[in-house]
């Protein structure tokens, strides 16, 4: 039997308490690598108390303290960047380079969440009255924790994780079931950070701990990153409980592409928007709306652009497109494909049916175009999370809005052109919350926050930055007047 993973909980590597677990599977080779349990109730239950018990020595840990966890930290990632890819891109699939740069994501915010002693700073008025002062601190939840997707294994812990320890909460991590063999590579380095036991905890599963989070009483606020059906159901049963949640949802991200953009440049930015990570990208381009003679211009390019692409195993040179995570999620994204056939689109270029030497059970799609896509089509409305490029078609720039705004996501959405009058109507107009001009994926900087709307988020305050911040502590504010008996003034 594969090795299975074991849960890192109040500072030890414990096993599940549960038999049942489920195998980890390299979406290259079809090959089982490890296996995970499948999780329990009574698992997140133990991690719970481990976190709850420690958080009381943990939020009285000084900022200053607390925050040489994370220098350390960050030292440690990048000195095993590359053993972390490689489990990375053996257990999702994506390319080395793709491990490589979420890694740098990761770091990122924890070089962002080492400026707590700054970020948790807060306000301070004198003399609201005569005497009296009035100002506000804050103070750590409690108890924090998040449930991540499977395509970014090592990043998104990392837009949650370091702002809630460094503002003094203690943390269980629960990454996906599809791909917990990186966040487990990290765990035990972290063990030699000498974190008190409790502070950072780490429980596997699927469904069942995941509920076990949401109805956990020791737990006070999670961070969710996922499928809308799921973010929505995290977000009801988690609020309905009294806990703060944030939750990130699915997407289907339009770039308006004008005609007086540069079409070489804009074809190129596109082509690694849509098919790096295989499309399985909350950010990655999704549907290209092409705005009046930008259409001729561009769509050939682009085809061409889509057929050169290399895809295979993401261990290997040269490689830029990998499988998609499972055999399932290649099945749904190529029925949908031939849905949208069937529903009057184009096939401009054919990526389904791909067997790659070598790796001849692997979950490959190559790159796939879908010319004059229709309006309210399959294509048009679906989250495909596939390498797959749908094309649609305005007049004009308004009814290029229009189309990107008829959507039931709002994550990201880009616009292509040289023209700042453009790009300034399309900035005020889009109904999304992350907005590229002439850039691809309009991924925030460690710096801002993460900012989806419509069904891509379910909360008010995003991951990142100054909002994982305040999402993870609560204002306290104190009204305060002290008797002075020397100067015999209230
Ligand atoms: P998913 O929703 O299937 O799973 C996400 C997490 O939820 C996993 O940890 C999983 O164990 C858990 N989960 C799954 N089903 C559950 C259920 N019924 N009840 C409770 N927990 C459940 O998502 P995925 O397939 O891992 O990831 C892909 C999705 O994530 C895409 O829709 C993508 O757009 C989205 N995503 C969004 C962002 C963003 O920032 N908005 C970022 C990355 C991925």
């Amino acid at each position: 039997m594969d090795k299975v993973l074991q849960h890192y909980i109040n500072g030890k590597w414990v096993k599940s308490l549960s038999d049942k677990t489920l195998s980890v599977i390299n979406p290259a080779t079809n090959v089982s690598i490890a296996e995970v349990p499948a999780g329990c109730k009574e698992d997140l239950d133990i991690a719970a108390e481990a976190a709850y018990l420690a958080s009381n020595n943990w939020r009285n840990t000084n900022v200053n303290q607390r925050i040489q966890y994370l220098f350390k930290m960050k030292t440690l990632l990048e000195k095993h960047a590359d053993e972390i890819a490689e489990i990375c891109t053996n257990e999702s699939g994506k390319t080395f380079a793709e491990s490589k740069a979420e890694m740098l994501r990761a770091v990122e915010n924890i070089e962002v969440a080492c400026g707590m002693p700054v970020l948790m700073q807060s306000e301070f008025s004198e003399d609201i009255a005569t005497g009296i002062d009035e100002f506000m601190i804050r103070q750590p939840v409690g108890v924090g924790a998040c449930v991540v997707p499977f395509n970014f294994p090592i990043m998104i812990t990392f837009w949650f994780m370091p702002y809630a320890i460094a503002s003094g909460n203690t943390y269980i991590v629960k990454p996906s079931e599809k791909v917990p063999m990186t966040m487990t590579r990290i765990f035990e380095l972290f063990e030699t950070l000498d974190f008190p036991p409790g502070v950072l905890n780490m429980v596997h599963g699927g469904k069942e701990t995941v509920d076990a989070i949401l109805d956990n009483p020791h737990i006070g606020a999670i961070s969710f990153v996922g499928s809308t059906p799921v973010a929505r159901y995290i977000y009801q049963r988690g609020t309905a409980n009294g806990k703060r949640v944030q939750a990130q949802g699915g997407a289907k991200n339009p770039i308006v592409v004008m005609p007086d953009a540069d079409i070489d440049t804009t074809v190129k930015i596109i082509a690694d928007s849509a098919f790096g990570c295989a499309g399985q990208r909350c950010l990655a381009a999704s549907l290209v709306i092409l705005v009046g003679e930008a259409a001729e211009l561009f769509t050939e390019k682009i085809a061409e652009s889509a057929r050169v692409k290399q895809c295979g195993f993401g261990m290997d040179t040269g490689v830029e497109v990998g499988p998609m995570i499972t055999s399932e999620s290649l099945q749904r994204v190529e029925s949908l494909v031939s849905q949208g056939l069937d529903e009057g689109a184009e096939l401009l270029v054919d990526g389904r049916s791909t067997l790659i030497e070598g790796y001849e059970n692997g979950y490959f799609m190559k790159p796939t175009i879908l010319n004059k896509v229709k309006r309210n089509g399959i294509i048009h409305r679906t989250e495909l999370f596939g390498p797959v490029l749908g094309i649609m078609y305005a007049e004009t720039l308004d009814e290029a809005i229009e189309i990107a705004n008829d959507a039931e996501y709002g994550n990201a959405a880009s616009i292509f052109t040289q023209s700042g009058a453009a790009a300034r109507k399309f900035r005020h107009d889009v109904m999304a919350g992350n907005i590229g001009i002439n850039i691809g994926v309009a991924a925030p900087m460690a710096y801002f926050p993460f900012s989806g709307w419509k069904n891509s988020f379910f909360g008010d305050l995003h991951a990142q930055s100054r909002h994982a911040v305040e999402f993870y502590t609560q204002t306290k504010v104190v009204v305060e007047r002290w008797h002075d008996k020397w100067t015999r003034k209230f």
